[in-house]
């Protein structure tokens, strides 16, 4: 039995909708998907019940994009309460500054001389957390740039002359914000964010789990993650991190973790209900 927890759809940057992307891990498989959408959970229902009509355990959640100490590190949230009040509320705030963003980029397009509409961005994106993936769809729709990378390399990438820095939460914030909502806290793909050495402050603040596994990390990458879960004691989660096709196939089925780290996390928030909602305090670290 394995599961996939870390997957977009296209309620924010991914391609799939939720019931293509379930009818993908249907077919691979999986036991168990969490839709993690940044910034949103509006594509959980619709997954939810995909995944019932396919028998797949379905996992709601979402991926922060969050800071600590200058770094941006990407926070993911799992067994979110759909309905919770000022999760949503979070949530709406971090979709309007994305969709100002949205006009700022296309501001900076257009005065480099790239002639593009903001609703034409939003067209194309058509959910409430557009990003930097729907501007170069939409410069290569309106054929101002010949594929993807290059409207990255060109204009979108940090640096680049219409990146815009998006906003995020601090670290301690969505931490407490996904508590709140019944969740746990999870540190997405470490090796991409060169995060390290903020790991022990994020423990501190009370994260829950290291995405030990994933697409882009190398199997020594998994097991450097792996050792400091353990020195931490904090759960071991993975995922593809799909937002689509990549290199001319799914990317869901490249990362499969085994059913027993889902088991953990449902182990710990049974804990946490046990203990009253009150925090479970993590033992000292293994030296
Ligand atoms: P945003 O959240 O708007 O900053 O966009 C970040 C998303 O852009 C990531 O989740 C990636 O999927 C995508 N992305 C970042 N860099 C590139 C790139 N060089 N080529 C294609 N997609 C990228
Ligand atoms: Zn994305
Ligand atoms: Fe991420
Ligand atoms: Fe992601």
């Amino acid at each position: 039995m394995f599961a996939d927890l870390h997957l977009h759809t296209n309620f924010s940057d991914g391609t799939y909708t939720p019931e293509e992307l379930t009818g993908h891990g249907r077919r691979l498989g999986f036991a168990a998907l969490a839709l993690t959408d940044h910034d949103t959970m509006e594509g959980c229902a619709r997954m939810a019940v995909a995944c019932a009509t396919a028998g797949i355990e379905f996992i709601p959640a979402s991926e922060f994009t969050a800071e600590h100490e200058n770094i941006e590190l990407h926070l993911l949230g799992y067994f979110l309460d759909t309905t919770h009040p000022r999760l949503l509320s979070e949530l709406a705030k971090f979709q309007i500054v994305r969709q100002q963003r949205i006009r700022e980029m296309v501001a900076r397009l257009n005065a480099l001389g790239i002639p593009l509409a903001a609703e034409a961005v939003f067209a194309l994106a058509n959910c409430a957390a557009p990003g930097r993936p729907h501007v170069a769809r939409a410069l290569v729709q309106a054929k101002q740039c010949a594929t993807l990378d290059e409207a990255f390399d060109r204009f979108l990438k940090k640096g680049k002359p219409a990146w815009v820095p998006k906003f995020k939460i601090s670290a301690p914030d969505a931490i407490a914000l996904i508590h709140e909502a019944g969740g746990l806290a999870v540190l997405a793909h470490p090796a991409l964010n060169k995060s390290d050495h903020i790991i022990p402050a994020l423990v501190a603040a009370g994260m829950d789990g290291i995405e030990c596994f994933h697409s882009r990390h190398s199997t020594a990458t998994n097991e450097h993650y792996l050792m400091i879960a353990d020195q931490y004691h904090l759960l071991v989660t993975g995922g593809s991190d799909c937002h689509g096709m990549n290199k001319g196939k799914p990317l869901i089925g490249t990362v499969k973790l085994p059913y027993s780290h889902v088991q953990q996390m449902k182990d710990l928030l049974a804990r946490r209900a046990t203990a009253g909602g009150g925090k479970l305090v993590n033992p000292a670290p293994r030296s």
